[in-house]
């Protein structure tokens, strides 16, 4: 297999570079520049940014054209998620539920009126999503889930609480997974629902995490009516959807991408922080990381091109998405961790004090680095899909 870039790709790559220099937000990466930090505000400034994104064409790349897309292939998707990265574009996280949970499950199981409606508002940055599936007794074991959606008439009633729900006060959708029939077993019975968040009966309270902010939240639902024209799939039939949207969560291609940059902002951190006559840098055991770390990017970037190629042959991401999630939320986790030892105490201190290296960068990180582990399936879920449904090992 060759890995290099084909003349057709190298130009691709190049036009993405090209494109992101000059659209960057102004004055984007320079010392002066920061996002805003109300949380609102800042969600405002990444709608307009992915608005930017769509109107360039930079959005929806391996989606149908009939819903805003370019079915450009995967290749050209990893190559443009390589090239963000690499520019340290606004991470869009915040917006991320929809186009990378909500469109490919949509596309891939929605009908026909749900396809028109919410595809291209999620490509243009016009509505947010978030995914109200885990519950205070369904985590791993989502098809514990208990929250109830009963049928009155063209309605379901959804009765019930959701928690970690990120994002969920700046959503104006939800991906709602509702129990609507508790007599057969657990997997059966769930229906995959489409919310309005400004429906009467919800109720959203922010959750504080230790890094000090609050991405996610309990959500509370009480009668809240939902027309049975939302339903993804066929009431009852849910499971399958939730599948189909996992999958896709498991699958991501560019986190390689993100994790080289984070590999490259390390290196630098060691070479301008002093250790005894020179710098962390020249310390044998410090370097011996940072090469550690650097191979397993490589390894990532690999595994993550394999995938793609597997999911270029069968259209659907398989279980091999759980191997690249274990790998680099473990990766992420050592890399955040080691930045702090190479500080020494003063890695610690939080953004705004004046004693912060970077602002607070790498403490921030350090904490939130832990989350890498739990969400989008654990890392024990991830093994013991590995287990099952990559190796055939019995359960
Ligand atoms: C930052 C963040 C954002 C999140 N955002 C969302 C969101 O937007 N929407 C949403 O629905 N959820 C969200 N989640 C929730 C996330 O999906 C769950 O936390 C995750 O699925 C684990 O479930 P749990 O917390 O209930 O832990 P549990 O399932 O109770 O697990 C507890 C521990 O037991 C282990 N364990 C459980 N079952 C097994 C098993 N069969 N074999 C081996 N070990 C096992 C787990 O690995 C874990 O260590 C988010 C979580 C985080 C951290």
């Amino acid at each position: 297999m060759d890995l290099r870039d084909t003349p057709a790709e190298a130009a691709f790559r190049q036009q993405v570079r090209s494109w992101l220099q000059s659209h960057l937000p102004a004055g984007w990466g320079t010392p002066a520049f920061r996002e805003p930090e109300d949380p609102a505000a800042h969600v405002a400034f990444l709608k307009e940014w992915q608005r930017t994104l769509y109107e360039g064409g930079w959005a929806g790349l391996a989606w149908p054209r009939a819903y805003g897309g370019r079915e450009l292939g995967l290749v050209e998707n990893i190559i443009y998620y390589e090239e963000y990265a690499r520019a340290r574009a606004p991470n869009l996280i915040h917006l991320s539920v929809g186009p990378s949970l909500v469109g490919p499950t949509l596309i891939a199981r929605g009908a026909d009126w749900q396809k028109q409606r919410f595809l291209e508002p999620i490509l243009r940055g016009e509505e947010v999503w978030c995914q109200g599936f885990s519950e205070p007794g369904a985590g791993s074991d989502l098809a514990a889930l208990r929250t109830r959606g009963e049928r009155q008439g063209d309605e379901l009633v959804v009765t019930g609480q959701k928690i970690w729900t990120s994002f969920a006060r700046y959503a104006e959708w939800c991906i709602l997974i509702v129990r609507t029939d508790a007599s057969g077993g657990k997997h059966h019975g769930l229906t995959f629902l489409l919310v309005d968040m400004s429906s009467p009966g919800i109720d959203i309270r922010p959750l504080r995490e230790m890094t000090g902010e609050s991405w996610f939240n309990e959500v509370f639902f009480d009668a809240v009516r939902v027309s049975v024209r939302n339903v993804v799939g066929e009431i009852d039939g849910g499971w399958d959807v939730v599948m189909t949207t996992l999958a896709h969560e498991r699958g991501s291609s560019a986190q390689h991408a993100r994790l080289a940059v984070e590999v490259d902002l390390l290196i630098d951190l060691a070479k301008r922080t002093p250790r005894g006559s020179g710098t962390a840098a020249q310390d044998p055991l410090v370097r011996q990381k940072l090469a550690q770390f650097a191979t397993e990017v490589a390894i990532l970037r690999m595994s993550a091109y394999r995938n793609a190629s597997e999911l270029e042959h069968s259209g659907v991401p398989g279980p091999e998405g759980s191997t690249l999630k274990l790998l680099w939320a473990d990766l992420d986790q050592r890399v955040k961790a080691t930045a702090i030892e190479i500080l020494g105490p003063r890695g610690l201190v939080p953004k705004g004090d004046p004693l912060a290296v970077d602002d607070g960068y790498w403490a921030h990180e350090l904490l939130w680095s832990r989350a890498a582990s739990i969400y989008a399936g654990t890392s024990e879920i991830q093994k013991n899909i590995i287990a099952h449904r990559v190796l055939g090992l019995p359960r």
